[in-house]
């Protein structure tokens, strides 16, 4: 089977790649590198640089592919809140124009990369799939529309879907050609930056005055070589004309602090950290609710906080 990954120049889509292959997919990849790197593409790959704004782009990443996996689009929650109309084009118009061309090309397998942004603020956790979705920022409010997209396509034309709602994805994949490490400059994530932080550049605590335990946002943290395994137990359960959602968390929240904690805990000393104002855009708690991936796609991530900040140090070495 050959599978198109969008988006497989970045450090989800890169990961992605590497365990298809290893698996024995065939790989097409279409990137435009705004985010990604062309240096992740591995030898036997197909390797479109292209744009999902671009339709011919596309129709020449999808020659011969039987499935698509698509991880391309904008991902930050501040940006987008910053430049709503960009993400809108982007992350809306370009998979419009994905779902277009996988029309053409008679593809009807697709597994995309959804958000838990898209409930928003929840009323109650852990999340399930069927929670009132309110997005709080343009990031959240684009890739829910792509979900209300791709459910009418699985009706209108019958395609096989899977939307798999991340929530905090974190560690890294030791590949073949060394680790897949998360390369976003500017890096916004709270894990690398973390990491990244010195006495004279301490990582920013965005808010203190949540209402949560510490005070702090509280998230869900998923290991990238667990979300890709997800990925691939989704794409094996499509069926025509249905489009399944699925949350993909670890089931457990993480605060900031605590997430600061786990990483002095791994690098070795107190990482030096300040207080500072809220993030626009942020809900204070996101947690999964993981109980539909697990009995449906028999699902079951094995990576704990610890060894999502541990491969994410090592991936920086
Ligand atoms: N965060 C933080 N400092 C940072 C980056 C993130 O305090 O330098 C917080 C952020 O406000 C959120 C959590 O860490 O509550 C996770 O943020 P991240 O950007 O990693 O992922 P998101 O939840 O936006 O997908």
């Amino acid at each position: 089977m050959r599978v198109l990954v969008t988006g497989g120049t970045g450090y989800v889509g890169s990961t992605a790649v590497d365990i298809l292959l290893t698996k024995g997919y065939s790989i097409s990849i279409l990137d435009d590198c705004s985010m990604g790197h062309s240096d992740n593409v591995p030898t036997g790959a197909n390797f479109v640089q292209g744009s999902l704004l671009n339709p011919d782009d596309i129709a020449r990443a999808l020659v011969d592919c039987d499935a698509v996996m698509h991880f391309a689009g904008k991902s930050l929650v501040g940006e987008s809140v910053e430049k709503p109309d960009l993400y809108h084009s982007v992350n809306v118009d370009g998979s419009r124009n994905l779902l277009d061309q996988m029309h053409v090309a008679g593809i009807k397998n697709l597994v995309f990369s959804s958000s838990a942004a898209t409930y928003g603020e929840p009323r109650q956790v852990p999340i399930k799939e069927d929670a009132p979705t309110q997005p709080t920022n343009p990031y959240g409010a684009t890739k829910l529309a792509i979900d209300q997209m791709i459910t009418a396509e699985s009706k209108a034309r019958g395609i096989a879907a899977a939307s798999l709602r991340y929530f905090n994805v974190a560690g890294a994949l030791k590949s073949s050609r060394g680790w897949l490490a998360e390369r976003h400059n500017p890096e916004t994530h709270l894990i690398p930056n973390v990491l990244r932080s010195t006495p004279e550049n301490p990582v920013k605590i965005f808010g203190t005055d949540w209402p949560t335990a510490d005070g702090t946002c509280v998230r869900d943290y998923v290991h990238v070589v667990d979300l890709i395994d997800a990925h691939i137990k989704a794409l094996l359960s499509l069926q025509l004309g249905v489009h399944e959602i699925y949350n993909l968390g670890s089931g457990d929240g993480y605060s900031v602090r605590q997430v600061v904690a786990a990483a002095s805990a791994a690098i070795g000393y107190e990482i030096p950290t300040i207080d500072s104002p809220r993030r626009a855009g942020d809900p204070a708690v996101l947690i999964a609710d993981i109980s539909k991936a697990e009995e449906k796609l028999g699902w079951v991530p094995t990576h704990d906080i610890q060894a999502m900040v541990s491969d994410t140090l090592a991936s920086f070495s």
